[in-house]
């Protein structure tokens, strides 16, 4: 038998209603913020990744699913979103297009090999959004709201928005000559990885998952107390903005964030959920306003996040979040072979009109399939069997209403759209007196 790879996971029917609902409280979300999707391939130049994630971080030194195809290119699945929206935004030309600032969705797989636990798994998606065209940071505080907005669409309580600044490249550089010349004496007390990081990206120390609590790093010096004057305003802007957007923000001082390619504004949201367990950060983000041209593009400077889908899954449970209900407007209860190609016939023009319908197939008999109809969640059943045929009728029941008549089997999709109309029936899958999915 086979089984699937470590690290990946099946959604099952039950497991993808709630992903479609989530993903249509992102997209109605992304509507509401304007923002466009993109889709972008699922691999790409291994190349793009070394270029803009950067070769030291984990996810590209570590992390990666790296191939060679059969016309010899070095080809990785990718890792991370922003890379290939960047290289998507400079090879179409977005940044010419009549939106002068571009911003872009996207929502699917990412392939990062490493040890699968609960919330970490070696297939997984995202959900990220990037803005490209503006420094101001009034577009870094419109990421951030976006964030916070979807959390809230979901109704997710419980969740923590960590800010911080790393500044621009100045500020960045004196950062890391006072980071390197605080740590020098200590480096052999740090982790074999951390060793690796003094000698070629210090920065990534602060980020370390081993390290991280430590003494030594805890009294290290903060990106914060090295920000030249503009980097400083940069990041003042953006929490006067954040205020008028009524965000709740802790400022995190150690915040650095994992990827090379961040300049000014890092940001986090944990969620202090039970059901996340340890891995409690379900999106994270910032602004990178040379990642465009280190790619070979214009200097166009961006800001952006990306969400963790199934961290977000996770936070869902304890929201009790079930997702669209599974109904149907019609099961049709055709009895007797001689009634079969008259009830397809009826159950074909309900299925034009746009009614969720559906029938049996192994010809089980009528308690069985009043027990299916149940399990369907049907609304209405339909029974047409030879008395029926031979008056042109149809007996219909709701199961709502618990109403049964028997009308001419012409009006049955009549019928039921008249009574799915009716504005005096509350919606008892969703309790709703009408909602989007049960109209
Ligand atoms: P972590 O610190 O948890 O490793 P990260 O810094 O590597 O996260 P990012 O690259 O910023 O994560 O990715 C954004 C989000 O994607 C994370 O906040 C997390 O919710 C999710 N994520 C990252 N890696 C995985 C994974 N292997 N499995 C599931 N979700 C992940
Ligand atoms: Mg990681």
């Amino acid at each position: 038998m086979y089984q699937k790879i470590k690290g990946t996971y099946d959604l099952l029917p039950n497991d993808t209603k709630k992903w479609q609902s989530l993903e249509k409280t992102i997209r109605s979300v992304s509507k509401i913020y304007n923002y466009e999707e993109i889709r972008t391939p699922i691999f790409e130049n291994t190349e793009l990744f070394h270029r803009s994630v950067g070769e030291e971080t984990d996810i590209v030194s570590k992390e990666t699913y790296d191939f060679i195809d059969r016309g010899k290119r070095h080809i990785t699945l990718r890792p991370e979103g922003t890379a290939p929206v960047a290289r998507s935004y400079i090879e179409n030309k977005l940044y010419a297009d009549k939106l002068p600032v571009k911003k872009l969705y996207y929502m699917g797989p990412m392939f990062r090999y490493e040890r699968p636990q609960k919330g970490r798994y070696r297939q997984f998606a995202q959900f990220g959004a990037e803005a490209f065209g503006s420094t101001s940071p009034l577009l870094d505080a419109e990421i951030i709201s976006y964030a916070v907005s979807v959390i809230k669409a979901l109704k997710i309580k419980d969740v923590e928005v960590h800010v911080n600044s790393i500044g621009d490249q100045e500020s960045k550089v004196m950062y890391k000559e006072a980071l390197i010349a605080y740590l020098e004496k200590d480096v052999q007390t740090l982790c074999s990885d951390c060793q690796k990081r003094f000698e070629t990206n210090p920065l990534r120390i602060l980020d370390c998952k081993v390290d991280k609590d430590t003494e030594l790093l805890k009294n290290a010096p903060k990106p914060l107390d090295y920000l030249n004057e503009e980097s400083k305003t940069h990041f003042n802007k953006l929490l006067a903005y954040l205020d008028a957007m009524e965000i709740k923000y802790v400022i995190d001082r150690n915040l650095v964030r994992g990827l090379d390619y961040y300049t000014h504004t890092v940001f986090e949201v944990n969620a202090n959920l039970e059901t996340l367990g340890a891995q409690n950060t379900i999106c994270g983000g910032g602004r990178y306003n040379h990642l465009v041209s280190s790619l070979g593009g214009p200097d166009i400077p961006g800001v952006g996040f990306a969400f963790g889908l199934e961290r977000l899954m996770f936070a869902l449970e304890s929201v009790n979040f079930k997702g669209t209900p599974d109904y149907l407007h019609l099961y049709l209860m055709i009895l007797g072979e001689e009634q079969k190609e008259d009830g397809i016939r009826l159950l074909n023009r309900c299925r034009i009109g746009g009614l969720f319908s559906d029938i049996d197939f192994l010809d089980k008999n009528l308690k069985a399939q009043f027990k299916l109809a149940d399990n369907m969640n049907a609304r209405f059943i339909a029974i047409y069997g030879a008395n029926e045929k031979a008056k042109g009728e149809i007996n219909v029941k709701d199961k709502d209403t618990g109403k049964e008549i028997t009308i001419k089997s012409s009006q049955l999709y009549n019928h039921i759209i008249t009574e799915l109309m009716n504005p005096n029936h509350s919606c008892e899958t969703c309790e709703e007196d009408s909602c989007d999915d049960c109209e």
